[in-house]
């Protein structure tokens, strides 16, 4: 497997509680290196279409309403593996479910206030890259 890139984002519960630094510190421990980021407020277009596949989802407005209540932190991971990698290390979307030593497991609040978003496939992740970066701010 060759080097990856992945997108993550770290979520308005994390931002609010300052723990931003805790999760980087995760992810860098991991092997990955955050090669772009910065500290962003979704609008609630950007939040709608960003989550556009769960529309239909009974918690969609919740969770738009979730993604824009504070800043969040957009980010592009790199390393071998990336985007696998970066889901293992995230744990399952419900932090009672999530494995220990994940970022959920260990800092989520909720299923829906949990702390990191990641891509979950390459194809997702380079649109996902594209939607918020350009080439010229991911630094490897
Ligand atoms: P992920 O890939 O692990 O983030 O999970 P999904 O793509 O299934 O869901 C996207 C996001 O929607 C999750 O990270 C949660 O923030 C939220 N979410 C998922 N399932 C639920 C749910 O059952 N209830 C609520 N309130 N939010 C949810």
């Amino acid at each position: 497997m060759s080097i990856q890139r992945t997108f993550s984002i770290i979520k308005p519960d994390a931002t609010r509680r300052n723990i931003t630094g805790a999760i980087n510190a995760k992810i860098e421990a991991s092997g990955l290196r955050i090669v772009a980021q910065k500290r962003i407020l979704m609008s609630e277009k950007q939040a709608k279409d960003f989550y556009a596949i769960h529309a239909e989802r009974p918690f969609y407005s919740d969770l738009v309403s979730f993604m824009t209540s504070g800043p969040v932190i957009v980010q592009v991971l790199e390393g071998e593996n990336a985007v696998l990698l970066y889901r293992e290390i995230m744990g399952a979307t419900n932090p009672s479910e999530a494995a220990e030593g994940t970022i959920r497991k260990e800092y989520a609040e909720s299923i829906e206030a949990n702390s990191v978003h990641g891509s979950d496939s390459y194809e997702n992740a380079v649109a996902e890259i594209a939607h918020f970066f350009i080439d010229s701010e991911i630094v490897s």
